[in-house]
């Protein structure tokens, strides 16, 4: 039988195996996913090549997380990127991408893709620049004959061929974008590492993005495995003075044209997101990307609300990320605290999937996604109740608090030593 992807089943009314299985994990009508992909509102992440679950992005669904793994030219221990996917995993990942940019990063894809059991994305620029980048960097004169826009769609096919879920592709970094960049006062200018290495080839060729010149080509690709397209925020802000600039908008309105286009060719497609945003802009850029993208799913990397706190950017990023899904922000992608100061250790990929699942978490609740404050109720019945095994079985990291409360001697089992003999929920109990 021939394949149909997700949105030509949504269009013929058909209910697919991905569709009932997503709507039974959401706890919503298959009749809602379906109608929801066919309009561009969610997404479904499986590569039809994939056997994995499919995972369910968009309108009024549970706010997804995605950790970032890979090597760099530093490091590159496929052992060691391995067991960040585990740990990533563990800690409530729903999602990774392999960012790998050092080593044989063909085989580090492959050896990823082979061990997820979650959705695997990609960001195709970076393999496609490696010949280019072995040869010299971006300074060079050499780099600009060493990238080959050619090899790039290679790229593309031979990572959708290998079962990648979704890839990153800078489709709105315009050379109209830079020219729009270059007429105001950024301090950062391009933050995103495929946004930069794009741009400096077509500035230094006075050429258009050639996957925005030939998007058509992109979405055939992307079609015939049904592979998502997360259209790359190149020119998102790297710190907050740059912020919800023109630049910014600029690509984001190009970014909502491809997402039409896309949605018509039957290509699903999310929207990618800031950046560094200040507290009080997060909810607007939300706003901005639903209106200006016809309702696509957005997938914000942080927002990060300050940039004084290296070493803590998990934090940083879980406070954007809460106010972001409580606006309407479908996919987070985590910030570990080694933001900004190294590749991230078993131990940072940890506590940036845990900080952001807590930022996922909070904004569900504040969203109004059904079921989402069940397990709130249940840990505080199990407080009052002092049924310390419980309250760990609610817990988004079970290990942690049960090291912590283990960590001071206790002279009363039924409390912990914050308090002690002063604890209020055992006085509470004694005058029920
Ligand atoms: S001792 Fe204090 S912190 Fe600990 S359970 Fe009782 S009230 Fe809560």
């Amino acid at each position: 039988m021939e394949y149909i992807n997700q949105i030509e089943a949504a269009r013929k009314n058909i209910i697919t195996d991905e569709m009932k299985s997503c709507a039974e994990a959401e706890s919503v009508s298959t009749e809602k996913i379906r109608l929801d992909i066919m309009n561009g509102w969610t997404v479904i992440t499986k590569n039809r090549l994939r056997d994995i679950s499919p995972l369910a992005v968009g309108k009024d669904l549970k706010t997804k997380v995605n950790a970032n793994i890979g090597s760099s030219g530093d490091s590159h221990s496929i052992e060691e990127e391995l067991e960040k996917l585990f740990t990533a995993i563990k800690s409530g990942a729903d999602a990774v991408m392999d960012l790998s940019t050092g080593g044989n990063i063909i085989e580090f894809r492959r050896d990823i893709l082979k061990n997820s059991t979650v959705p695997v994305g990609t960001v195709p620029l970076y393999e496609a620049f490696q010949p280019a980048m072995e040869n010299g960097s971006p300074n060079d004169a050499n780099f600009i004959d060493k990238f080959d826009p050619e090899y790039l769609f290679e790229v593309i096919e031979r990572q959708c061929e290998e079962g990648v879920d979704f890839i990153t592709v800078h489709c709105g970094l315009t050379l109209n974008a830079i020219k729009t960049m270059n007429m105001q006062t950024r301090i950062m200018g391009i933050v995103s590492r495929g946004g930069s290495l794009i741009a400096s080839w077509m500035i230094r060729k006075n050429k258009e993005n050639p996957l925005y010149e030939h998007y058509g080509r992109l979405l055939k690709i992307a079609k015939k495995n049904d592979v998502v397209l997360s259209l790359g925020d190149g020119l998102r802000p790297g710190c907050l003075n740059d912020a919800t600039d023109r630049a910014q908008i600029t690509e984001l309105v190009t970014l909502g044209e491809l997402q039409k286009k896309a949605l018509e060719e039957g290509v699903q497609v999310m929207i990618e997101g800031p950046g560094h945003v200040p507290l009080n802009q997060v909810e607007a850029n939300i706003k901005l990307e639903k209106s200006l993208c016809n309702g696509a799913p957005f997938y914000v990397l942080g927002p990060l609300v300050t940039d004084i706190a290296p070493g803590y950017d998990h934090i940083t990023s879980a406070i954007g990320g809460a106010i972001a899904a409580g606006a309407g922000a479908d996919f987070l992608c985590y910030v570990t605290p080694a933001e900004h100061l190294r590749l991230p250790s078993v131990s940072d990929v940890k506590d940036g999937v845990i900080a952001s699942k807590i930022a996922a978490h909070a904004g569900d609740i504040a969203k109004g996604i059904k079921g989402a404050l069940d397990l709130d109720i249940e840990m505080s019945k199990n407080r009052r109740a002092m049924d310390w095994d419980k309250q760990y079985e609610c817990a988004l990291d079970p290990e942690r608090a049960k090291k912590m409360r283990a960590s001071l001697p206790l002279k009363d089992d039924k409390v912990c030593s914050m308090c002690s003999s002063y604890c209020s929920i055992k006085l509470n109990a004694s005058f029920k």
